[in-house]
């Protein structure tokens, strides 16, 4: 599957409308086979889906099941989904299984988009609109099949549209945080804030409940009492806060009053 590091060839791009041949099916003689040694980069909203799947933490599923990567051209750190399986020697999923996957109906975003990558995960840069493209194995033999796709077709067929709607300002933090000239660093405290804000929605939870946060941050009662109790309104949090945090853009309000408060005091505005 699709990597974080694709240097080499460009790839070809495809739009919605973009048409191809394909069909993936337990009878195709590379069954699972687009499961071993792969690279696939994990969304916030995969985390949420399969700690919640496997009935774990967002810290328990970041340790057994992740590692941390930082994407390339953004200094932003990732996390790619660990290959804990050995399947005829080769690491792969730990989710895949002679049968298929185990954790189908939560399946990664880039599960569910192969054979097609997604360019803002991957390539895009920061003046191009969205675009797709085929991740192009050469063991994937569902291309011999005659089923015909548009881009589009393939979304819906996928329920990527679901996917994409929760990620999609996490998303464009990625794309802008491309646009930015490469020597302009993160500072580690901004990374782990980065981090926790994208897929620890667990620690999130903690940090806007259990610190300063509410003091510091203007957030309305109905606000709260929804971030309280749904955990996507948390994570739709995170990212607007995060697009705060990196770009001072949105409608993040902060409380000054209790900010230069804390900057008296010699606090750090801030702590994930
Ligand atoms: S999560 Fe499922 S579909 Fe994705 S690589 Fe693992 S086994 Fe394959
Ligand atoms: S390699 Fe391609 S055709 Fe084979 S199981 Fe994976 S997606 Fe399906």
């Amino acid at each position: 599957m699709e990597s974080t590091d694709q240097a080499g060839i460009p790839p070809v791009k495809l739009s919605e409308k973009s048409t191809f041949s394909f069909r993936c099916h337990k009878d195709v003689p590379c069954f699972t086979k687009c499961c071993y040694g792969i690279n696939i980069m994990l969304t916030p909203y995969d985390i949420i889906r399969l700690k919640n799947r496997l009935q774990m933490t967002s810290e328990e599923f970041l340790a057994m099941y992740t590692t941390p990567q930082l994407l390339e051209k953004t200094d932003l750190p990732v996390v790619t989904l660990k290959m804990l399986g050995d399947v005829e020697g080769e690491p792969a999923c730990p989710f895949v299984r002679p049968e298929g996957c185990l954790v189908y109906s939560d399946r990664p975003t880039t599960c569910r988009y192969y054979p097609i990558g997604v360019g803002t995960l991957n390539h895009k840069e920061p003046d191009e609109e969205g675009f797709y493209f085929f991740v192009n194995e050469p063991h994937c033999r569902g291309f011999e099949e005659d089923h015909q796709w548009t881009v589009a077709d393939w979304r819906e067929d996928q329920v990527v549209d679901v996917y994409d709607d929760v990620n999609a300002l996490w998303t464009e933090l990625l794309v802008r945080k491309r646009s930015i000239p490469a020597n302009i660093m993160l500072t580690q405290k901004t990374k782990n804030m980065f981090f926790t804000a994208s897929y620890d929605i667990d620690r999130f939870r903690r940090f806007v409940f259990e610190s300063s946060f509410l003091e510091i941050y203007h957030l309305d009662k109905a606000e709260i009492e929804r971030i309280r109790n749904d955990e996507l309104a948390l994570l739709n949090l995170s990212f607007r806060w995060l697009n705060w945090l990196l770009f001072k853009q949105g409608e993040f309000q902060m409380n000054e009053g209790a900010a230069m408060k804390r900057s008296s005091a010699g606090k750090p505005e801030t702590t994930a």
